[in-house]
């Protein structure tokens, strides 16, 4: 019989899971790919609003197939970025966003062919789903345009919106003066006379800063967030860190895994060597880590840990490292380790509340606009994502103790609420991470995507 699947999430992870399925399925079959607009294959993080945004990982370790890791570079040499004789020099360069997205573009286009001459039924819906219901062991999904019943469900949801911070006004956050998704930040809406303020310091903070100054903002921009740490840039050691990384393999407990950590680093800051190279020799190991830990050792690392290991880890190429210190010294850009307490609108500027955490002060600033850069918000309830809301509410859902994603099997089967698994239905990406805990990246992703698509395959 004819299996019929439906996909949530035209992103990464949706369009590798169509390729991956007409690729391997030999019996016809239909997919339905569902996504809240019409652009499907790049997602929010290869559709930029500015063409000098680039991958924070390099071009050799960025192809979208986990059994072809040239694909990447592949392309970009057929089209034209890089030269043959310099192929070291491409597969270590941070590429813009903009041009993996044409990748991610070629390849749902060739997909599409795929499956038109293997005869596969591909229907694209440019469309939200506000709804799906169980119907036996099927699913019926409800979108503005469409109803339909389909075998096998994969939710490829994707990143959320960042999730808005705790303040005292918080009808602040309906008004014009704030943007929550920062990628996609509206300038029209940004007075260029007073300076801006940023919730959060990482990635998504350098990406705005320089969409800001592209665009003819001139003024201060300040960044809060709890610590306040340094973004720290890529540097390439030239070698990998090996040391007593093999110990890695047994299981160990949070305290064990620090205590190695530290005594790793004092050896390599011996030799000048900075952190870099233990967290990449660390990095393949950290989903088996996550899963080994207990829940208190988890809750732990996410009070006291995360922060030092989302800077270790997530690191930008160096060009864009400078630019933010260069900012930074000619103080057009401030780093506060602090805390926003409160927004409030007077005729056309937003008066700041700041606390200061290093000089244990309260600051008051003035502000044209606020933007959030503080990440995608992991838990559902405080999410924009109504149909996870939905799909909670009904049990057909749950989220991990931790609230980082949703609970699902080691096949990446959603578990419900009455703790079985719904055989049909599956998730993928950021919905992951409670599972997983590092499931972002693209080196991530492209393995999940493999591993569904093979799953819903073998069923008969
Ligand atoms: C700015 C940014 C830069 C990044 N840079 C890198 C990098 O350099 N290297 C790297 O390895 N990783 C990077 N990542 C991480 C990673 O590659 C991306 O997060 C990845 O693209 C996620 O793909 P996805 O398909 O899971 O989610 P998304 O790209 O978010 O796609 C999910 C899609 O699902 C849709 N959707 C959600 N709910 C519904 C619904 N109810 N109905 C219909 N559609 C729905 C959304 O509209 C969205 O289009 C970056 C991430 C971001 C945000």
């Amino acid at each position: 019989m004819e299996k019929r699947i439906g996909i949530i999430g035209g992103g990464f992870s949706g369009t590798m899971l169509v390729r991956h399925l007409v690729e391997q399925q030999k019996d016809f079959f239909s997919i339905s790919i569902y996504n809240s607009n019409a652009d499907f294959a790049r997602g929010v993080a290869y559709n930029p609003n500015s063409s000098k945004l680039l991958l924070n990982v390099v071009a050799g370790k960025m192809s979208a197939f986990p059994d072809k890791p040239n694909h990447f570079v592949e392309w970009c040499l057929n089209n034209g970025i890089g030269t043959e004789n310099a192929q070291d020099l491409l597969a270590g360069s941070f590429l813009p966003r903009s041009i993996y997205g044409n990748y991610l573009n070629d390849i749902w286009k060739e997909t599409q062919e795929i499956a038109k001459k293997k005869g596969h039924k591909l229907n694209l819906i440019p469309n939200k789903v506000s709804k799906i219901d169980k119907d036996g062991s099927n699913y019926q999904i409800h979108s503005e345009s469409s109803n339909e019943t389909v075998d096998y469900l994969i939710l490829a949801t994707g990143n959320e919106l960042p999730g808005n911070p705790q303040i005292r006004n918080v009808d602040f956050f309906n008004s014009n003066f704030y943007q929550q998704n920062p990628w996609r930040i509206d300038f029209s809406k940004i007075n260029k006379l007073e300076p801006i303020l940023i919730f959060g310091n990482g990635l998504t903070m350098v990406d705005t800063v320089m969409e800001l100054r592209e665009n003819g903002f001139q003024q201060r921009i300040v960044s809060v967030s709890p610590n306040g740490f340094n973004i720290l840039p890529h540097r390439n050691f030239n070698f990998q860190y090996t040391g007593r990384i093999k110990e890695l393999n047994a299981d160990k407990s949070l305290l064990e895994l620090l205590s190695l950590f530290i005594s790793e680093l004092k050896k390599l800051n011996q030799f000048g060597i900075s952190a870099e190279p233990l967290i990449d020799a660390f990095r393949p190991n950290t989903q088996r880590i996550w899963q080994t830990l207990t829940t208190e050792e988890k809750r732990i690392f996410m009070r006291r840990l995360r922060h030092l290991w989302g800077v270790a880890r997530h690191r930008i190429p160096f060009s864009s490292y400078d630019y933010i210190q260069r900012e930074r010294i000619a103080n057009r850009l401030e780093i506060l380790a602090g805390k926003v307490v409160d927004l409030k609108i007077n005729e056309n500027v937003v008066l700041a509340t700041i606390y200061d955490k290093k000089n244990r002060t309260e600051l008051h600033s003035q502000f044209a606009q606020v933007i959030n850069c503080t990440g995608p918000e992991t838990k559902i309830e405080k999410s924009g994502n109504e149909l996870l809301k939905q799909l909670k509410l009904d049990g057909l859902i749950i989220q991990d103790e931790l609230q980082l994603g949703i609970e699902v099997n080691d096949s990446f089967q959603v578990i419900n609420s009455q703790n079985q698994v719904e055989g049909n239905m599956f998730a993928i990406g950021g919905l992951l991470k409670g599972k997983l805990w590092e499931s972002t990246a693209i080196n991530e992703l492209r393995v999940q995507a493999k591993t569904i698509s093979n799953s819903i395959i073998s069923y008969r």
